[in-house]
């Protein structure tokens, strides 16, 4: 049989495959160079976000005192400088991410004013256009609390704690810079749920919080005496980075803190169970109910209350106790495990469920938000491995619906200005080039107007 257009395998490179990608954070990016790279494919990649700008929580998460971290960018503008590699920024696919969308504690008082997620927090202060509207006010608070034993909280935690001179070389944004220079924060109490062997912060985020200038980090003896389950914990099952953590808690247990310093205070085996207003309505109080570990059917230690409680004051509350996943119109979505349901990447109508054909799930979106930027390049790879597998030998009629060319179109047709990777490259350079001017790596565009007033400047 002669060879046709028509019967020749999807992915041959008169048949490239074409593929959309949804969020061009770090797994949207692993996702991309891993079908780059895999052998005898041809596909033409095409890249959406809702901002103008890429590399989702790279820019928008990772915290402005760890610049070192955002150097994963050269990876992913390697990627984008492939020839069948298209952005487009500024591109609505999915529905807003909103506060809602966030995990709840389901605590009274959660939403009183003072009481904030560290998710909005972070967006504030690395110019995330979803978050500048938000206020926080650090010049009238002394006392704050931490919700969660998570990186974030160490991120957050760092930001109140670390002298401002410090973060103002790096890409925080200017106006949460000044909030910060006037903050009146002296101390941070973190509460975890569960104990030292449990905490979900790396080893190396809670010693740069005990290395800080300025700063103490404090945890008292009591706090370290482990009881059997996690002694148990530590020997068999736990990760390498739970006996670090507790080796390094336990040495510098019991340190007096400097008069001078901002503290940092360790509470572990604490839940809140309630949030409590002051005469000015704002939070003033919290409640905490001391926790005991029991073991769970998996074996893993899990918390629940003794019932003893106990109350402080504080003047700001951040919970960092995860995020969840949003909703895509028209894409199945596990309300409870706030994930997309999927087998090994491959898109499920519900878990367990039917394969939707055509449609995979890489990052967050897939697992959970669990692991660091590194985690998702083998795990985008295995996501794009099974989109190979069932491409293998698919012939298909090409639908001209489907050309590059229509979804250029069909974006101008609806008036969409979206922004090319070469519109983000003059935008990336003039951030750059406003910061020098004050001293700093980067000063951000934080609003979708302001960024795209920039783009059609430099266009
Ligand atoms: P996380 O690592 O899942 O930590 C969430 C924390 O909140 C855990 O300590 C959890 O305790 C606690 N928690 C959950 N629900 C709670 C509740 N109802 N009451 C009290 N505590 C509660 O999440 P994350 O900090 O948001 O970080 C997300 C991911 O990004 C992680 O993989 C993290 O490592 C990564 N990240 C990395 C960096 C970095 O490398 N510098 C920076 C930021 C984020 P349990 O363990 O008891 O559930």
């Amino acid at each position: 049989m002669q060879e046709t257009l028509e019967n020749r395998p999807l992915g041959s490179s008169d048949r490239p495959l074409r593929v959309a990608v949804i969020g061009s954070g770090p797994s949207g990016f692993y996702a991309i160079a891993a079908l780059f790279k895999a052998d005898g494919i041809e596909a033409d990649v095409d890249l959406f976000d809702r901002l103008p700008t890429p590399f989702g929580l790279v820019r928008g998460g990772v915290a402005p005192d760890h610049q070192k971290i955002k150097n994963v960018i050269r990876v992913y503008n390697r990627t984008a400088q492939h020839e069948r590699f298209r952005f487009f920024g500024n591109v609505e696919l999915g529905r807003d991410i909103s506060v809602d969308d966030l995990r709840k504690m389901g605590i009274p008082g959660e939403d009183l004013p003072g009481v904030h997620s560290a998710t909005e927090f972070v967006g504030w202060y690395n110019g995330h256009p979803d978050f500048q509207d938000r206020s926080f006010d650090l010049a009238s608070a002394r006392r704050v609390a931490v919700v969660g034993n998570g990186n974030v909280a160490m991120d957050v935690t760092r930001v109140l704690v670390r002298d401002t001179d410090e973060l103002a070389p790096t890409d925080i944004t200017a106006e949460s810079l000044e909030v910060l220079r006037k903050s009146a924060v002296r101390e941070v109490v973190l509460l975890g749920r569960r104990g030292p062997a449990q905490a979900a912060f790396s080893p190396q985020e809670i010693k740069e919080i005990g290395s800080l200038e300025g700063s103490s980090l404090l945890v008292t003896q009591e706090e370290m005496d482990l009881d059997e389950i996690s002694s148990a914990w530590l020997e068999k099952g736990a990760a390498p980075s739970a006996r670090r953590n507790v080796t390094y808690l336990t040495e510098i247990a019991g340190a007096e803190a400097e008069a001078a310093d901002r503290l940092v205070t360790c509470r572990f085996l604490v839940s809140p169970i309630e949030l409590v207003a002051g005469d000015d309505g704002r939070v003033a109080r919290v409640v905490i109910e001391k926790n005991e570990l029991y073991a769970s059917d998996d074996g893993s230690p899990r918390p629940r209350g003794t019932g003893e409680t106990e109350t402080f004051d504080v003047d700001l509350v951040f919970k960092a106790v995860g995020y969840r996943g949003v909703p895509l119109p028209g894409v199945p979505f596990h309300e409870r495990w706030g994930i997309l349901p999927n087998d090994e990447g491959r898109l499920q109508t519900e878990p367990d469920g039917e394969v939707v054909p055509g449609q995979y799930v890489v990052g967050w979106a897939k697992r959970g938000p669990t692991g660091l930027i590194g985690t998702n390049s083998p795990d985008s790879t295995a996501t794009v491995k099974k989109m190979i597998e069932d491409i293998d030998g698919v012939t298909a009629t090409p639908d001209p619906a489907k050309a590059p060319e229509r979804i250029v179109e069909l974006l101008r047709d609806r008036g969409v200005d979206f922004v090319t990777f070469d519109d983000w490259n003059r935008l990336d350079e003039d951030e750059v080039r406003l910061g020098e001017a004050r001293n700093k790596v980067r000063e951000k565009y934080t609003a979708v107007e302001s960024m795209m007033a920039a783009v059609n400047r430099l266009r």
